[in-house]
């Protein structure tokens, strides 16, 4: 099995999701390749080479600087015609999966996102995948010989620490950067210091807050915790919080070792988000609250006190 991870970055620094998916890789692979696109791939590329990211090819460009998924899928799709990979893995996230949808219908392929597992079945691969808000994990395989494209959910894999590599510096036609597009500039909504995604703790605040002068209050032990600051829809609806720090179905599906909800009552789309969290630790002052049925911990009191 010759697997090619699309390795995410931003502003030049890879996600801790991309060495997951490495991880991923490696456990079903007998070749990986690693992709790395950004306006200077070298630094990146050499990171992930000593991190076990096998043959590592660097393309580098200035129009690679921000994910622009047009530009980006098409570089990929001569990388894949070159290289000729079975499956194609790449973190799921925002952009990982927009980019991997495109690049599975630009190549023909088959498309599985949000895998948590991977495994090789008479030398075909199959993935599982949690779908209808985790209440029932899907297999899927390949429809066709075409590539697969599939993106891995975040915290699911170690990240990758060590292994074979080596950079390749490769180059693409030009063609590939000329977008209907462009990226001129890339505003941070304010979320927060500690990616969500990425965060091994997470402290989310719901509508139990009363108000935005109270958001202090859980962001100061989300900080504390050294962990990321989360929220329901309900107060990110209500303008308190940044729809980048919202968790659930139209939100980040996150995967934490700790989890705490602070006035959240733990609605279906909610939970979705956050469910398969190690450790669920939860604040309400209703004992009923349906976030009691899969909180590890459950204080049943006022979040004020
Ligand atoms: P509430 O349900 O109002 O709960 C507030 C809780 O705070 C209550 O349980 C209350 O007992 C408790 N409380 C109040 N005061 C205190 C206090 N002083 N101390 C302790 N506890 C207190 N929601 C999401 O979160 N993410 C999503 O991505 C999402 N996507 C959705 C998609 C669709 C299509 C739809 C229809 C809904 C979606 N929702 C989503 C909304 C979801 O259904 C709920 O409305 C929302 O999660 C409720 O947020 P909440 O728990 O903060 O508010």
């Amino acid at each position: 099995m010759h697997t090619m991870v699309v390795a995410l970055q931003k502003q030049g620094r890879l996600l801790a999701a991309s060495f997951e998916t490495v991880t991923a890789a490696r456990e079903i692979s007998t070749e990986v390749t690693t992709v790395v696109l950004a306006a200077q791939a070298d630094s990146p590329a050499g990171e992930l080479a000593a991190r076990g990211g096998g043959k590592v090819l660097a393309v580098s460009n200035p129009a690679l600087e921000a994910v622009n998924e047009e530009v980006y899928a098409r570089a990929l799709t001569e990388l894949i015609a070159r290289h000729q990979p079975s499956l194609v893995l790449a973190p799921a996230t925002f952009y990982g999966k927009a980019l991997m949808a495109r690049l599975a219908a630009m190549n023909g392929g088959t498309m599985a996102s949000d895998i948590t597992g991977l495994a090789l079945e008479n030398d075909r691969v199959v993935v599982t995948r949690p779908c209808y808000g985790g209440n029932v994990v899907a297999r899927v395989a390949p429809r066709n010989g075409n590539p697969f494209f599939a993106t891995v959910r975040p915290k699911i894999f170690a990240e990758s620490t060590e292994g074979p590599g080596e950079v390749v510096n490769e180059t693409v036609s030009e063609d590939c950067f000329n977008s209907r597009t462009t990226v001129k500039e890339i505003k941070s909504e304010g979320g927060g210091k500690v990616s969500l995604t990425d965060a091994d703790v997470i402290v989310s605040a719901g509508r139990g807050i009363r108000g935005p002068e109270n958001v202090g209050l859980v962001k100061e032990l989300a900080e504390a915790l050294g962990g990321a600051f989360g929220a329901s829809r309900a107060v990110v609806d209500a303008g308190w919080v940044p729809y980048a720090h919202q968790v659930g179905q139209t939100g980040k599906t996150v995967n934490p070792k700790l989890y705490v909800a602070v006035g959240i009552s733990g609605a279906i789309q909610h939970l979705v988000g956050m469910q398969s969290s190690r450790t669920i630790v939860a604040i309400n002052k209703d004992k009923d609250a349906p976030i009691f049925n899969i909180a590890t911990y459950g204080i049943v009191g006022d979040l004020f006190q």
